[in-house]
């Protein structure tokens, strides 16, 4: 988000998680007693690229501690973790159909809150981009929202009708705990299968993917290629922690048993072939364990 408000104009401090990890709400504090003002906030929730899990409620409440606006980046999280919105308080929050509402891409949606609203309208001016806020208020919200501007994509529209539906149909808080179930046997089976999560604290870790340290000496992409030979999609890091790290994916169809017990056990297999102890028995017993029905 940071380099896209510097382009725009703002002046950004930018506040660093250790590689692949959540922030600390204690970094962010520092940072914030180190500028006379601050007018805005802004976080990811949820990290589909580590599997880190940022602490919502203590930076909503350093937020609100400055009366800086709080904008969230919920595309990820929408779906595979509670957002209230009332309670973060939060002013600007951006979510999207394709991960966890297992939707189309392309399309996204914002919500804002009044006091947003407040800021927006009391710039001079606004940038003259399809994707202004402040232009879609006064040229299509505040003319009772006749025409879209510009020529909606019909087909990521109905893509997006059909995701709602299925999530409806499933409810909402169904859709989120199915995540965290995920979440929760795949810590478990990689945990009884000799491997600690990446993400230490299960508190910090996404319910989106999980990811886990390639063995030293073992680049992850070479655990990830004979996955593939199994036909299971297993994924690389981003970044720093690119070749370090295997992300199990389980956001959106994917939060099921029978994707995070291929994950757990692909990677079992290919750890037990590159001569890493692990027990996939006890990994395929654990999985169990959390979906026992
Ligand atoms: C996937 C994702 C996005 C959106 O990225 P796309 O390029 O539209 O896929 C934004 N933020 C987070 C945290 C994400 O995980």
């Amino acid at each position: 988000m940071a380099p896209g408000s510097a382009r725009g104009g703002a002046t950004v401090h930018q506040v660093n998680a250790a590689p692949g990890q959540p922030i600390e709400a204690a970094a962010v504090s520092a940072c914030l007693d180190r500028l006379p003002q601050v007018d805005l906030v802004a976080a990811v929730h949820a990290e589909s690229s580590n599997g880190a899990l940022n602490p919502l409620g203590a930076l909503a409440a350093l937020a609100r501690s400055r009366q800086a606006l709080f904008v969230v980046d919920a595309v990820a999280s929408v779906g595979g973790h509670p957002i209230d919105f009332d309670e973060h308080d939060i002013d600007i929050a951006v979510i999207g159909a394709q991960k966890a509402l297992a939707g189309p891409a392309g399309i996204s949606a914002v919500a804002v809150s009044a006091r947003a609203w407040a800021h927006i309208d009391a710039q001079p001016d606004f940038a003259p981009s399809s994707l202004s806020l402040a232009e879609l208020k006064r040229n299509w919200l505040d003319r009772g929202r006749l025409a879209l501007p510009g020529t909606p994509p019909a087909l990521e529209f109905w893509a997006l009708d059909a995701a709602l539906d299925r999530v409806e149909a499933e409810g909402i808080e169904l859709v989120i705990a199915r995540h965290r179930q995920a979440a929760q046997a795949s810590r478990a089976g990689l945990r009884a299968l000799g491997v600690e999560p990446w993400i230490a604290a299960d508190e910090a870790a996404s319910a989106l993917v999980t990811s886990v340290r390639a063995p030293e000496g073992i680049h992850a992409n070479v655990l990830i290629a004979d996955a593939a030979k199994l036909g299971v999609e297993l994924l690389p890091g981003f970044g720093e922690i690119e070749g370090r790290i295997v992300r199990l994916d389980h956001t959106g169809l994917r939060a099921s048993f029978d994707a995070v017990l291929a994950n757990v056990t692909a990677f079992g297999a290919v750890l037990e072939r590159r001569e890493v102890k692990v027990d996939i028995g006890a990994a395929v017993r654990a999985v169990r364990d959390v979906y026992a029905i």
